[in-house]
This record gives C-alpha cells, sequence and structure tokens, in this order.
C-alpha cells in the first residue's frame, strides 16, 4: 500500500524528476516515498531482501534494501553484445541471476543504490534503456519472437519496436538524471501522457495471426496481425483488442481479471494513433482516486464495448472498421532447434522461470554467455520466460549443443509438459508485495505433479502451469489451466479452467490451499482427465465440460480438508468467442 497521493508525486514531479538527483547524490541507502514512486518511471523498484529480515541485520530492525532494474526490450530482441552486457552487469552490480521476466524483458535484482546510476549508464551505453519499464506509462511492448526469419514475423517485431518507440515518455528527466547531468532548463511537454501520466501501468502486445504466445487478450491493448490470403507477406493492419488484464485483490468485488474485447480492424497506418487515442481513453477516464481500480480493463466494464468504441471513433480522423476473421490460436515456444528458412538455425533454451543463474553443476549462466561470447547469435526472450538465440549457422549446432550438455543445462526433449509450460512470478524474497512463495516453490510443486502424471501414465501430457505469490497476476496466472495464487504464507488458491492457448479466464476452484497439498488435491482431476478425456481433450478444456461442481465432489473424496471459495466477481467466466 503507497504510502503517498502518487497523483500529487507525479503532478509535482516535473517530468519525472522530483528529488531523484538529489536522492541519488546522498549517502542513504534507500528513497524517500516520494523518490520511491519515481524511480518506478525510471525502470526501477526500491526493494527489500525479505530473507534478511530472519537475520542478524533483522534483529537489529535494519533492512536490506536493494534495487531491481528492468530494461526495456520491445518483443524481447537483444544483441550478443546486450544480452553480455546485462550478463556482466548482472555479476557486477546484482546478486549474479539474470530474469527474464513474462513480458519479454530483463530483471537484475540485488543492485544498491549508489551503483543504480552506472548501471544505468551502462546499459545506454549499449542503446538499452529502463525508461517506462515499469510505471504509469506504457511498459516494454510484447511480441511474438518466432525466430523463422519470414515476412509476417519480421513484420510483427519491427513493428513492436516502432510502437514502443512512439509510447516512450518525451520527459527528458532520463537523460538528465542518468546519462547527461545537464540542468533541467524548462519542462517538457508530454502529448501522450500529460503531466500526471496514466492512472496506471498500460500493457501493449503483438502477436502473429494464429499464435497467442504472448496472451494478447490479457493485456490494455492486444494487436492480432492481419495479412492477405492470397498475398501471404502483405500485412493488411490489425484487429485491436482492449480492456484485458490480470490483477486482482482477494475478497475484493471490485477488483477482477479481464479477457481484452475485440475492438475491430485498423490498418497500419492507422495503428499507431489508435494505439495512442486509447492510451488517452486510460489517461482521461482511468480511475484515479482508487489505484486498485485504475487499469483500463474498469472502464471497458463500466461503458461496455459500443460506449469504447464510439468514444476511440471520436479520438482518430478515421473509422474503426469490423474485425477481420482470424484463425484459431495455438501457442508455440519455439524450445530446440528451428530451421528460420534462410539457411540458420535458432536454439530455444528452456529457462525454469526465466532465472538465468549457476547453480551447483547446473552451469545456465555460464553456458549461455559461453555461447553468445562464442557464436554471437541474436537473442530474444520469450514471453514463457524462455531465452532463442538465433541466426547460427548449422555447423556450430553440434558445438553448442555439446556446450550447453557440458554445463547440465537441459534439452527441451528431457523436460515433462508441465515443467516446459510452467511460469512463476519473483514473489519473494524480494518482491514487496508477495504474501506466499512462487519462484522457489513452483520446481518442487512441479515435482510433485510430475510424480502424480507418471503414476498415472500421462508424463509428458502438456498442461499449463502459472504460479504468483499475490494475487496482482504477474504470470499471468488467470488464463492458466492450473494456477496457484497465494493467499497467505504458504497457502493458495487453486484456479482451474483457463485453456491452454489463453482465450478463456480460470476460475477460482478451491481456496487456502497449503502447498504441499496441491499435487494431493489435483491428483482426482487428473486421474479422471486420464480415464474420461475426448481424443485430444486438453486439461482446461476437459475441467470446463465437466464442470467445478462434479469435480469438487472428486476431490473432496480423496481431500476431504479441501476449502470451497467464496462466490464473487472472481467467479464470473470469460472466453474469447
Ligand atoms: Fe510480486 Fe505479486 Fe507480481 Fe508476484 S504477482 S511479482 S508477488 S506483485
Amino acid at each position: 500500500m503507497s504510502k503517498v497521493n502518487v497523483e500529487a508525486v507525479k503532478a509535482a514531479s516535473r517530468g519525472l524528476r522530483g528529488s531523484l538527483p538529489e536522492e541519488f547524490a546522498n549517502g542513504d541507502a534507500f528513497l524517500t516515498d516520494e523518490a520511491k514512486t519515481l524511480i518506478k518511471f525510471h525502470g526501477s523498484y526500491q526493494q527489500e531482501d525479505r530473507d534478511e529480515r530472519k537475520g542478524e541485520r533483522g534483529d537489529r530492525g535494519e533492512k536490506y534494501y536493494q534495487f531491481m532494474i528492468r530494461t526495456r526490450i520491445p518483443g524481447g530482441q537483444m544483441s550478443a553484445e546486450q544480452y553480455l552486457l546485462h550478463d556482466a552487469l548482472a555479476g557486477e552490480f546484482g546478486n549474479e541471476t539474470l530474469r527474464i521476466t513474462t513480458r519479454q524483458a530483463f530483471q537484475l535484482h540485488g543492485i544498491i543504490k549508489r551503483d543504480l546510476p552506472g548501471t544505468l549508464r551502462r546499459l545506454n551505453g549499449a542503446l538499452i534503456t529502463t525508461l517506462a519499464a515499469c510505471g504509469d506509462v506504457v511498459r516494454n511492448v510484447m511480441a511474438c519472437p518466432a525466430p523463422t526469419n519470414n515476412a509476417q514475423q519480421r513484420a510483427v517485431q519491427d513493428f513492436a519496436e516502432m510502437l514502443s518507440t512512439e509510447l516512450l515518455p518525451r520527459t527528458n528527466a532520463y537523460h538528465q538524471i542518468w546519462i547527461d547531468g545537464k540542468e533541467l532548463i524548462e519542462e517538457e511537454a508530454e502529448p501522450l501522457y500529460g503531466k500526471t501520466y496514466l492512472p496506471r501501468k498500460f500493457k501493449v502486445a503483438v502477436a502473429i495471426p494464429g499464435d497467442n504466445c504472448v496472451d494478447v487478450f490479457t493485456d490494455d491493448v492486444g494487436l492480432v496481425a492481419i495479412f492477405d490470403e492470397a498475398e501471404p507477406e502483405k500485412l493488411l493492419g490489425f484487429n485491436v483488442t482492449a480492456g484485458g488484464g490480470m490483477g486482482t485483490t482477494h475478497n475484493n468485488d471490485e477488483t477482477f481479471a479481464r479477457l481484452g474485447d475485440l475492438i475491430g480492424f485498423v490498418t497500419p497506418d492507422q495503428v499507431i494513433e489508435t494505439v495512442k487515442a486509447i492510451v488517452t481513453i486510460h489517461r482521461d477516464f482511468g480511475d484515479r482516486t482508487n489505484r486498485k481500480h485504475a487499469r483500463l480493463k474498469y472502464v471497458l466494464h463500466e461503458w461496455g464495448v459500443e460506449k469504447f468504441r464510439a468514444e476511440l471513433a471520436s479520438r482518430v480522423p478515421f473509422p474503426i472498421q469490423t474485425a477481420q476473421p482470424m484463425p484459431p490460436f495455438h501457442v508455440q515456444d519455439h524450445l530446440g532447434w528451428t530451421d528460420q528458412g534462410d539457411g540458420c538455425w535458432a536454439l530455444g533454451v528452456p529457462i525454469e522461470n526465466g532465472r538465468i543463474v549457476d547453480r551447483g553443476d547446473f552451469r545456465l549462466r555460464t553456458a549461455l554467455r559461453r555461447v553468445i561470447e562464442t557464436y554471437r547469435p541474436g537473442v530474444r526472450l520469450t514471453p514463457q520466460q524462455n531465452i532463442l538465440l538465433t541466426d547460427i549457422a548449422p555447423e556450430h549446432r553440434a558445438a553448442i549443443d555439446d556446450l550447453l550438455a557440458a554445463h547440465q543445462v537441459l534439452k527441451v526433449e528431457t523436460i515433462s509438459g508441465v515443467r516446459r509450460n510452467g511460469l512463476a512470478c519473483p514473489a519473494l524474497p524480494t518482491c514487496g508485495l508477495a504474501i506466499a512463495e512462487s519462484e522457489r516453490a513452483l520446481p518442487g510443486i512441479l515435482d510433485q505433479i510430475e510424480a502424480v502424471l507418471t503414476d498415472l501414465g500421462i508424463p509428458n501430457e502438456p498442461i499449463t502451469v502459472r504460479m504468483t505469490g499475490c494475487p496482482n497476476g504477474c504470470a499471468r496466472p488467470y488464463v492458466s489451466e492450473i494456477a496457484f495464487v497465494g493467499r497467505s504464507l504458504n497457502k493458495y488458491m487453486l484456479y482451474l479452467g483457463g485453456n491452454f492457448v489463453g482465450t478463456r479466464l480460470a476460475r477460482p476452484f478451491l481456496d487456502l490451499v497449503p502447498g504441499d497439498d496441491l499435487a494431493v488435491a489435483l491428483r482426482p482431476l487428473l486421474t479422471l482427465f486420464r480415464d474420461t478425456r475426448t481424443p485430444d481433450e486438453s486439461f482446461g478444456d476437459f475441467v470446463e465440460r465437466i464442470g467445478f461442481d462434479a469435480l469438487r465432489e472428486q476431490v473432496l473424496i480423496a481431500y476431504p480438508a479441501a476449502k470451497l471459495p467464496k462466490a464473487g466477481r472472481e467467479t464470473s467466466r470469460a472466453e474469447v468467442a
């Protein structure tokens, strides 16, 4: 809970400067609440290592303040040099790990305050910004990172980069504070955002037709590229969705997860103006009195689609056309080797929960650094927190495989379907909002689920399993087939019913399930799934077909301690038609 009036802090900040220059010049280890609010817009959060509360430092009543830095990487695409710089900074100033976010960016954790300015300066020297990676602005623009070198992929990825640049704040504060230190002469105008920026964060994703790897319906604005059927390389435009969002608050029916509505279709020359117009609708009509109710999804929910379309139409000088038909969605993770179609290959390396780390004999961070230093591939971060190494000559494939194997990096073929499709947010010990473990707990819970699936004779069943340490939903749990959302220390709300392709919301199935009981509660459902599924039916679709009442009866026989969630807004159902 913020102790400051965020709207007042933004308004008085002189284009996001506030007291940041002075506070980074003093010797304190931490920032004031006002500066903590503004540093988010510069791509950083002040955090505390919550594990340290249990140690000597905690006994002395001291907090171990540190900063998370998030880089803004449109579509998750970067050069080998940019990857290597992230890696070097994680070693020099961070906690020696890199974390791929669920929005195709990198987070560096454990930076202490005095090292933050130099870290941002080094990143900037490699043309990497952190501006607007966090805060009440449009965040990193996601895009399908598929490595196939064809015109459709290139069009979507190039467009995401252009859109991201268009949506950046215009303030020069970032440069002034972190890069050149020049005095502010006059505050710059922010034509898109205004003096108080947006009421809350705003997320944008771009999908290619038929592949929903970016979870396009969970974003404030989603764009689905539409190509000409007769001339597949010709981009006709984009279907536009609006009003998706994941964050909820437990026991607060005013907050809920929501899938974006299909608003219409616009041509390539109209799309940037359309997205900007939607951003201004959020700017002008989003709730600035209650941050829990401030996302664009609540405007859509309260207005309905027709009123939203009319408002949008009044803000652009062209008609919003009817949405074009789209092929059914699937999701590809591009793990393993892919022929790019241009003589080169790409390798998708699975990264459990996005954490690039060396731990014992498992030397993932070292292995990636060596491969990237030696072969200089392109690098892409995926929305599933994995990494793609692209543009690899065929003759280097075997050596890269050997190098990864020598560092105990697992091949995708050896990973189960649930682990391959698992996502977790960082939660403890760094996230200040976490009320339960997530990244550190999910691997062990997946061990237990894998044991159940192996017992049932379906060890490689692909099922999406997502976990978060609080209901904010950073790992997009509310579209997952199975999700665990932190309720209190080591207790989780179990969500079921989302689908593999991210077009249906999950709903609360059981409440307050202890972490060690999650696999126990799932066993009767997975057993029934194995025994009664229809051909090729996925677990999420099976759950929808059987229904929660019948499934809960099964669970209560095998797991009588199960607690049902209270009925409320969170139980509302939504599916993309
Ligand atoms: Fe933190 Fe909650 Fe987001 Fe997890 S979902 S990273 S606990 S805010």
